[in-house]
């Protein structure tokens, strides 16, 4: 496989892990198991404004780097006022009620985090290939640990670096360079692999690195982004191909 580079840097949630893919529909579903306790709080309520008053609620509050930053180390606690002020949107106060629901939403999550299926054979054969491996993930360190455990992840990656414990989370430079330096790899030697543009594809391009984005979903990118991806794959182990080689076969 000597299209390979020398290293690459993955990200983990909603790359190696399914953690929080498909909020409309993730929120409409765990909305539907509190109906009661909806309807007997918000007169009138209809779930898919509930729903979509929380969706506002959270883009709005996740798009200042700065507050995003900071509540990224608790997500729990940023869920509850985004629940608080989804129901605010509808004219509603119940305190109560938003972070009973809020800290289901966030239970139902963890419950459902599952690797992609094909991310440890992927993993594994890159380590065989001789690939440097790290692990780049925003997060808390006891959360982030605590799922590095649980699917057992440690192993496949020569460096982990997690936001709450360097101090610093992507997209800042300083957490790509450190992670570089850690594998011991130019940045033109090493991929970038993740779901999100800006932290995995148009900062590290920047910096030096290859930019891959992963769209498990055959999303595709966002109407009106300006990110242009080195590379995007649908799944982890089309890593594993010669894309050029494939490509030049193929005419
Ligand atoms: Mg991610």
């Amino acid at each position: 496989m000597k299209h390979l580079p020398v290293a690459i840097l993955f990200d983990l949630d909603d790359t190696i892990i399914r953690a929080y893919a498909k909020p409309v529909e993730a929120w409409g579903r765990l909305l539907s198991r509190h109906r009661d306790a909806l309807e007997g709080s918000v007169p009138g309520a209809d779930l898919d404004a509930v729903r979509d008053a929380i969706l506002a609620s959270a883009n709005a509050f996740w798009r200042d780097p700065a507050e995003a930053a900071r509540w990224r180390l608790d997500i729990g606690g940023a869920r509850r006022l985004v629940v608080r002020d989804g129901f605010a949107r509808l004219g509603h106060r119940d305190d109560d009620l938003a972070a009973r629901i809020a800290d289901a939403f966030t239970e139902m999550r963890h419950a459902e985090y599952t690797l992609y299926p094909d991310a440890r054979d992927t993993l594994s054969t890159l380590r065989r290939a001789g690939v440097r491996l790290a692990l780049v993930t925003n997060g808390r360190g006891e959360t982030q640990r605590a799922k590095i455990e649980r699917f057992d992840l440690a192993g496949f990656f020569d460096h982990i670096q997690i936001e709450g414990e360097f101090g610093r989370g992507k997209p800042e430079p300083d957490v790509y360079h450190h992670a570089l330096g850690k594998l011991g790899c130019p940045a033109r030697e090493a991929w970038m692999v993740g779901d999100n543009l800006e932290w995995e594809v148009v900062t590290p391009q920047r910096l030096g690195l290859r930019g891959i984005w992963y769209d498990p979903d055959g999303d595709g990118l966002p109407a009106g982004s300006g990110a242009r991806p080195d590379r995007i794959i649908a799944r982890l182990a089309d890593l594993l191909i010669d894309e050029a080689a494939a490509r030049a076969s193929a005419t």
